[in-house]
């Protein structure tokens, strides 16, 4: 097997070590699903993570079965979703995910190519998103950004702002634009009890927001460093990319 297909399958049995622990279903999606029915059980899919990586890389990522793909830059994975056009269609669609940040003046690419977008931090991009996004596809999902850690410098709603942005981009026509959760990126923790903190936080923030009124599913949150907290707090969506594509 490739080495990509084998730190697919380490990944993969990480994260079932940790489902096992958590007490949740070991299935581990290649695919991001469409929004589950109220009360339904969390889902746990794996996103590969491949900003810096060429097409060549998700190629063999995608020979090895996995179907979502996480970019970081607009530039770069509009040039991967062109070269992989072939396998959109294929009997293994894939699914492109926007995970870095977008400004308002580059939506419309992103509304053109993208299935999901996990870092929506403001209004104005979501209201852009939802005129951009072409009537023939299915709506763009989207997660809004939230910056858990309280860092200056990351991008990401504050928590206190989060109900307002929520219900304002929930109320975005449907046909175009979906709002399926939320994203963070935690600042690095030394302790997997600490890795827990931010995890429980963001969760907690999409329990208020349900409890509220929305139907929200979804928790993007984990990565190459923490995916094993993040399962053990009800994460939904791991972004894996240095643990499956190497060192950027
Ligand atoms: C790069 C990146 C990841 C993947 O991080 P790894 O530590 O390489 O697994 C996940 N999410 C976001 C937003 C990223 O920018």
């Amino acid at each position: 097997m490739s080495t990509i297909g084998s730190k697919l399958q380490e990944v993969k049995r990480r994260l079932q070590a940790a489902c096992a622990e958590a007490g949740r279903s070991a299935e581990i999606l290649t695919l991001a699903p469409p929004p589950a029915a109220p009360g339904a059980p969390p889902t746990l899919t794996l996103l590969a993570v491949s900003k810096t990586f060429g097409a060549e890389a998700v190629r063999e990522a995608h020979a090895a079965g996995q179907q979502a793909f996480g970019e970081n830059y607009v530039q770069e994975a509009l040039a991967k979703i062109e070269a992989l056009a072939d396998l959109r269609g294929g009997p293994l669609p894939v699914q492109w995910h926007l995970i870095g940040p977008l400004q308002s003046n580059k939506t419309r690419p992103v509304a053109e190519a993208f299935d999901w977008v996990h870092s929506v931090d403001r209004l104005k991009v979501a209201q852009r998103l939802a005129e951009q996004r072409p009537a023939h596809l299915p709506p763009l999902q989207l997660c809004l950004q939230v910056n858990i850690s309280g860092e200056d410098s990351k991008s990401g709603v504050p928590p206190a702002e989060l109900p307002a942005l929520a219900a304002a981009v929930a109320a975005l026509p449907r046909q175009r634009v979906q709002l399926r959760g939320l994203m963070a990126i935690p600042e690095p923790a030394a302790t997997p009890q600490a890795q827990r903190a931010p995890h429980r936080a963001l969760r907690e923030l999409l329990a208020g927001l349900n409890a509220g009124g929305l139907a929200l599913d979804t928790l993007s949150t984990g990565m190459s460093a923490d995916l094993e907290a993040a399962v053990l707090e009800g994460s939904t969506v791991v972004r894996v990319g240095t643990a499956i594509f190497g060192r950027r």
